[in-house]
């Protein structure tokens, strides 16, 4: 669980392979000046998760707890489509949702992460109603993990590329206990948003729509694309077109401040440690 300690400080970490196990991506975390990590729960474009190993979860639990690292960020793999079109891979995608979410809790209070779909020409209105259905049949009243739906570029036919195409997600689904947003800087720049000449602005708008207690992660990128493009091309930290300007207010924006941000760049891991480096010293106050 996310304690008052972890709410204060500078929450700040990057996408890790998962290929080793969890307390080996807790202990490169802390090597590259992380606090915190984000991982995929299996091959990003599909197949089997791994066999979670409990010896492996109690190491990196007494791990995390001594180094305070957390909460984690699972992401879901990019094949998982709750609104394709067939049956078949739509049941596909329920199933592995459904193992995702039940793997979590090996690891309880966690952060899941989903791309909320494409709706592959059967528009977006069908597209939010097969998302949440299969949201629906996934989430328990039980369950410790959140569920975070991803703002998208709008690449394609991605739903989730407006705060209402979230909010009509949101709204169709029954347990809302542990349901929330994660944030993507380079998406929602590419999808309109335009955060680099109006954080506060797109802000209070996320909180009209949303709700900004529901904001819960940040996916903290730049993007090789200009404006409204739709592309979801990722760029390193100020190398952009939002650039370091705009991560400095996002960092300490005070509606912002005390969340996780994940960095999803094209970076190796010294390039990782580089910016996690150059963020904690754009980092403002305690
Ligand atoms: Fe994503
Ligand atoms: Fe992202
Ligand atoms: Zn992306």
């Amino acid at each position: 669980m996310r304690s008052d300690k972890q709410e204060q400080d500078f929450r700040i970490g990057c996408h890790l392979s998962a290929s080793a196990g969890y307390l080996a991506m807790a202990k490169t975390a802390v090597e590259i000046g992380a606090n915190t990590f984000q991982f995929f729960t299996r091959n990003p474009r599909g197949g089997a998760a791994k066999p979670i190993d409990p010896k492996d979860i109690e190491a990196f639990q007494q791990f995390s707890q001594e180094n305070n690292i957390g909460p984690i960020l699972a992401h879901a793999s990019y094949t998982m489509n709750l609104c394709a079109a067939e049956n078949r891979i739509r049941e596909f995608a329920l199933n592995t949702l459904m193992d995702d979410l039940f793997r979590m809790e090996y690891t309880p209070g966690n952060l899941y992460n989903l791309h909320p779909g494409s709706h592959v020409q059967q528009g977006v209105e069908k597209g939010i109603s097969l998302i949440a259905d299969a949201l629906n049949a996934a989430i328990t009243k039980e369950q410790t993990t959140w569920v975070l739906l991803e703002t998208m570029a709008g690449k394609g036919t991605e739903i989730g590329r407006s705060f209402e195409e979230i909010r009509a997600i949101m709204d169709r689904i029954e347990i809302r206990d542990r349901l929330g947003v994660c944030l993507d800087t380079c998406h929602i720049f590419d999808a309109g948003y335009d955060i680099k000449n109006n954080l506060d602005g797109v802000l209070e708008n996320f909180d009209k729509i949303i709700g900004l207690e529901r904001l819960k992660a940040i996916h903290i990128n730049d993007t090789k694309n200009p404006f409204e493009s739709h592309k979801d091309r990722h760029e390193t930290i100020g190398n952009g077109y939002l650039g370091l300007e705009t991560f400095r207010k996002v960092i300490n924006h005070p509606a912002l401040r005390h969340l996780p941000f994940y960095l999803e760049t094209p970076n190796e891991l010294p390039g990782y440690a580089r910016e996690i480096a150059l963020l904690k010293t754009e980092r403002t106050g305690a």
